[in-house]
């Protein structure tokens, strides 16, 4: 059960999102999007942050400037490396900013090890979904069901799975508004952003990773190779999506 979206300008009486304002928004940069988004949804607006790639903190920068109440969550799998759980600890510290975090079901996570194993993502595609949906697929629907809009730091050159990203647009999953500011930016519009602002990201970026996701299933990359080849790097590129930010029915690879 979603909740019903909240009055708004850019809403119709339906609580659709007009799809002038979708449209509209293709031409706004990252910080007016995000005004827009604040202004409109919060405090029933979260950035979604994985504190593994530099996009997250670039939003959580631009956001706390904005509102320095905005919301900011991100998804424990039990599974991410201590770089993240530094750097979660050093924006809680540079921006006095209270994280959300969201933990997977405990009963539904001892269940899947018991019957698979502690690393049964290697072992098949349909594990690794499986661990994917207990760990971050079902939390996220959890978290985002108490929500009216999103906002991610998706853009379209990050992957085959991603060209078609708008800035503003309904989650088919939780059916509420997604909001991606930086849906047109490039990677080095965004490590320009970090350079500007001092930005916190996480160490492992130093290191050869271009995300920090679950420390099992993310690698460093040699220069000039693929960025995605970091993450589930033994699967074919058109699966290599954890199910956060596909449609499951149309997708069918999401999770
Ligand atoms: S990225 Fe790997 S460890 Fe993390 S939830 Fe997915 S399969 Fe599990």
């Amino acid at each position: 059960m979603t909740a019903p979206l909240p009055e708004s300008e850019n809403l119709n009486s339906s609580g659709v999102l007009e799809l002038s304002t979708s449209g509209e928004a293709e031409a706004w940069d990252p910080e007016k999007i995000l005004t827009w988004a604040i202004k409109n949804f919060h405090p029933r607006l979260a950035l979604s942050c994985s504190f593994g790639n530099p996009e997250g903190l670039v939003l959580l920068d631009m956001m706390h400037r904005i509102e320095p109440a905005a919301r900011v969550f991100v998804l424990d799998t039990g599974r991410l490396p201590q770089e993240t759980y530094d750097l979660i600890d050093r924006v809680r510290d540079r921006y006095d900013k209270r994280v959300e975090v969201v933990c997977p079901e405990a009963g539904a996570v001892q269940e899947m090890v018991a019957e698979h194993g502690m690393n049964l993502f290697y072992e098949s595609l349909e594990k690794r979904q499986l661990c994917c949906r207990l760990r971050k697929v079902e939390p996220n629907r959890r978290f985002l069901a108490d929500l009216d809009a999103h906002v991610t730091g998706l853009r379209r050159d990050q992957g085959v799975t991603r060209t078609e990203v708008r800035k503003v647009e309904i989650d088919a999953g939780p059916g509420i508004v997604k909001v991606n500011p930086l849906a047109d930016w490039s990677l080095d519009d965004v490590w320009r952003y970090v350079r500007a602002n001092g930005v916190p990201t996480n160490r492992l970026h130093q290191a050869g990773y271009p995300t920090a996701g679950c420390a099992p299933c993310t690698r460093a990359v040699r220069p000039g190779e693929d960025p995605r080849a970091g993450r589930w790097w033994w699967e074919n590129p058109d699966t290599k999506e954890c199910g956060l930010h596909v449609d499951e029915e149309s997708e069918g690879s999401g999770i």
